[in-house]
């Protein structure tokens, strides 16, 4: 599948659910969401015919998503099934950890090759506050589970807050000392969930190499994240800068969120329904989306908000 920009489309985001046992202050309202209709929602098959779809159109890496994909009770059914689909390479999930100390086995087993792993803060109190009600060490173990229990290259996931956790950048970085892990900072953007953040939260990931002279460039570009290493360190430090470097031109993805709609950019409004059809149906769907997909999402910051019409939890961060 190439787009009108000549960007082949690899990849695929799906969001298995919009429910999340967290509340964090940037993605979710604190009431947490309506829960939807069981019959707005796709079911297991429609997930996995949709990746079937998918695939023979040229999708080879899959990203399980949410919300928080660990809630959802069939998570290990689907991961099996879409491990089981030809054509689909690699199958990598994106969690807060909380679940992690019991599930990072069996999601091994179930195929998940590759986990990225939530965390914005090393401080309790802090952690506590953003996510309105989790406990850090719960994450911290699920990180020993998922390292425990084989995952090729975990990465670690920081979004980066002015005011917030900036004072935090070396400790969080010396993660990929203490273990083999990557770490990620990643620029806060401005989706529906803002209120708690004003002008000063939004900082570039420029502040991450400011912060760490002795930051090594290494490797390029990794997917959408600048790399680069601490002198002696396990993993390695990428920097994910939607505002301050936008990273669309080389963007190969889709999204397919959990009440069946096919997203092209997580930042517009767009989407192509699937809940319903048949193969024929959903092929035409992502044909239409990947034709629609738009060049890049413009300019994006505490002005210019994002034009997606959905918090994360709703599109699949
Ligand atoms: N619940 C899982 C988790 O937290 O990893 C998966 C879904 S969450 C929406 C995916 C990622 O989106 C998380 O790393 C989260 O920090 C990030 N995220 C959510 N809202 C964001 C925002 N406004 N700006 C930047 N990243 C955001
Ligand atoms: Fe839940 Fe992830 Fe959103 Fe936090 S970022 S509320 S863990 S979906």
């Amino acid at each position: 599948m190439k787009d009108r920009f000549g960007r082949e489309i690899s990849y695929l985001r799906l969001s298995v659910t919009e429910l999340c046992n967290l509340r964090c202050r940037y993605c979710m309202p604190a009431e947490g969401i309506c829960k939807r209709r069981h019959d707005e929602m796709l079911t297991q098959e429609e997930m996995l015919l949709a990746l079937r779809v998918a695939a023979e159109l040229g999708v080879r890496k899959l990203r399980v998503t949410g919300g928080e994909p660990l809630v959802k009770r069939n998570i290990l059914g689907i991961c099996e099934g879409a491990a089981q689909i030809p054509g689909i390479e690699e199958i990598c999930l994106t969690t807060n950890g909380i679940l992690l100390p019991t599930l990072a086995k069996p999601l091994r087993r179930a195929g998940v090759s590759r986990l990225n792993i939530s965390l914005d803060t090393l401080d309790e109190k802090k952690y506590a506050w953003m996510t309105r009600v989790g406990a850090l060490d719960t994450v911290l173990k699920g990180i020993e589970a998922a390292l425990d229990a084989g995952f090729e290259r975990v990465k670690l996931n920081a979004v980066l807050i002015g005011g917030w956790n900036d004072d935090e950048i070396r400790p969080l970085a010396a993660l990929s000392v203490r273990w083999p892990v990557d770490v990620r900072f990643i620029e806060l953007m401005p989706m529906a969930e803002r209120a708690a953040f004003d002008q000063a939260a939004y900082i570039p990931c420029d502040r991450v190499i400011q912060a760490l002279p002795v930051l090594e460039p290494v490797d390029g570009i990794d997917g959408v994240a600048r790399m680069y290493r601490l002198p002696g360190a396990q993993g390695r430090i990428g920097l994910i800068s939607p505002l301050s470097a936008p990273f669309c031109a080389g963007c190969n993805r889709l999204r397919l969120t959990a009440d069946g709609r096919v997203k092209p950019c997580l930042h517009a409004p767009l989407e192509f329904p699937i809940k319903g059809m048949d193969a024929g149906g959903i092929r035409r769907q992502f044909l239409a989306a990947c034709a629609a997909k738009p060049e890049g999402h413009g300019q994006l910051s505490h002005v210019h908000r994002s034009g997606a019409n959905r918090s994360m939890n709703r599109i699949g961060g």
